[in-house]
């Protein structure tokens, strides 16, 4: 077994209006495997000092009369898309990165934290090269209306650790498509990958001013949501982080975007194909991938009654088959969790699950057998469990999935409703409009037949205690712009 202790990186300087320059403490963040917990790398903390002077950068970049917010939309682009060549020339060093800090499988960090920062980058410097900056239409009072879409101004983007590059491109891509300037904050579990961006910013020829990348916690997040400098919000997390940043937008009266938590259902109809060889790999993705630590899983199982001992022995095995350990291990799909906080989170919704009379098939408390180091938890599986237990309600954010039995469709789409989220989900059917009529009835912000993975091409977002505004898709541009209307009378 290789725990390649890879990264290794030290930097000195922050990444404040498009330069490395001297961060204002001397304040460090100190970056561990979350496999060998050896110390990995370490970066400058951003302050509050930092943000006043990235802030202040951003303004004057969006000012500036001849500045990035006023290009012609096809030159932004092109530095859009020059962008996208640098993030995709340093994707491997990426993905080894995040493997290491938040336990993300290599394979999965491949296919979403190499795949998706690239694309969606592409995606929205080419919606801005074909969307007119106005358009004319006919009035019914008046004669005509030009629509004027304008940038919104500086940008705030506050982005987890769980998928955090595929989550800063939701903002950064079309803030920057629209012309806005953009103040990003990664969390403190995973910043190295947030420095390789930078680098590709840098060499892209990003004008100065307009991107900022200030590592740091939840306080300075919070600092910077509240800045005066400050025009939109768009913030991925928790729920509980989302409640306080809408609070502070609203006595601001700012816009915000909040992506939040997750507690999906995949509901598996009677007339389910349950082979692991045909709907194995897919079937992982929508409920486990990157060791549970997705907000739009599957973690509610909706098995009919008659299939329900069947479903349950099909989840055991897959859940028993798929290897374990080193993330930079192409052969893993279970890594540890991201932190030590987040191992313990999950192995107390393990000790609640129990209590609640929950039946463990799979895994259960403790390590997993030869892994004393490193935050791993035993991925779990529950069956018998009541949708009103807490561990069909709360957010576990790991690799723990519960079974729920139902009796016909409509039981199922009442249980997979019944949830103070609604983000993601799934339905699995041999038949595509019996699925189909599923998907329509419940209430939940996007759902897969058959599957499950976000489309870029379409809007992504949450109902519920989930959040509120869309990324990807047009959708995700028009949330990062304004729309003007002027009248013509003549
Ligand atoms: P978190 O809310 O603790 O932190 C998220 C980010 O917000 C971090 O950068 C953090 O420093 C910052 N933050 C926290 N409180 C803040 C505050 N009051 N003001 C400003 N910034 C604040 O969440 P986490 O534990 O890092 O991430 C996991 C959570 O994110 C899960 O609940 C997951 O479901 C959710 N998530 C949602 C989506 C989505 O698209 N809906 C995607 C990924 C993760």
């Amino acid at each position: 077994m290789s725990l390649t202790t890879a990264t290794n990186v030290d930097r000195a300087e922050l990444f404040i209006g498009g330069v490395w320059q001297k961060p204002a403490s001397d304040r460090r963040i100190t970056v561990r495997s979350a496999t060998t917990e050896e110390v990995i790398g370490s970066v400058p903390e951003a302050t509050e000092a930092d943000v006043d002077r990235a802030v202040a950068a951003a303004r004057r970049a969006f000012d500036d009369p001849r500045g990035w917010s006023t290009w012609d939309p096809a030159d932004r682009a092109a530095v859009i898309e020059r962008l996208a060549d640098e993030v995709d020339a340093r994707s491997e060093e990426t993905v080894r990165a995040i493997s290491q800090q938040n336990g993300m499988p290599i394979t999965i960090a491949r296919a979403l934290e190499a795949a998706y920062p690239s694309a969606t980058l592409r995606f929205y410097a080419d919606l801005i090269r074909t969307q007119p900056v106005e358009e004319q239409r006919p009035g019914l009072f008046l004669k005509s209306t030009t629509i004027r879409r304008t940038p919104i101004g500086v940008v705030a983007g506050i982005i987890p650790w769980n998928v955090p590059q595929s989550l800063t491109m939701t903002k950064l891509a079309p803030a920057l498509a629209a012309g806005n300037s953009i103040v990003l904050k990664p969390s403190p579990e995973t910043v190295l990958d947030a420095f390789i961006l930078a680098d590709a910013i840098s060499a892209a020829g990003v004008p100065e001013g307009v991107v900022s990348i200030l590592p740091g916690g939840r306080d300075l997040g919070a600092y910077i949501v509240s800045h005066p400098g400050i025009d939109k919000v768009a913030f991925t997390g928790s729920t509980v982080g989302g409640r306080a940043v809408a609070k502070a937008c609203a006595e601001l009266l700012r816009p915000v975007s909040l992506e939040l938590g997750g507690k999906s259902a995949a509901i598996i109809l009677d007339d389910a194909d349950l082979d692991l060889q045909k709907i194995g790999q897919s079937f992982f993705t929508a409920t486990l991938a990157n060791n549970g630590q997705v907000c739009f899983l599957g973690t509610r199982v909706l098995a009919p009654r008659k299939r329900y001992d069947e479903v349950v022995d099909v989840l055991a095995a897959l859940m028993q088959y798929s290897p374990l350990g080193d993330p930079l291990e192409d052969a893993t799909l279970f890594g540890p969790m991201a932190s030590k906080a987040q191992q313990e989170r999950v192995a107390n919704y393990i000790e609640i699950g129990k209590s609640e009379g929950g039946r463990v098939v799979v895994g259960g408390s403790g390590r997993p057998d030869g892994w004393d180091r490193g935050h791993f938890v035993r991925p779990t599986l529950f069956a018998d469990v009541d949708n009103t237990a807490r561990i069909a309600q709360e957010e576990i954010f790991g690799p723990v999935l519960t079974v729920i039995g139902y009796d016909d469709d409509a039981d199922a789409i009442r249980i997979a409703s019944d949830s103070e989220y609604g983000l993601g989900g799934s339905v699995w059917s041999a038949d595509p409009d019996r699925a189909m009529g599923v998907a329509r009835a419940v209430e939940t912000g996007t759902i897969g037949i058959n599957g499950y993975i976000p489309e870029l091409s379409a809007p992504f977002g949450g109902v519920k205690q989930s959040g509120y505004g869309k990324e990807f898709g047009a959708e995700g541009l028009a949330a990062y712009q304004q729309v003007k209307s002027i009248y013509h009378f003549a």
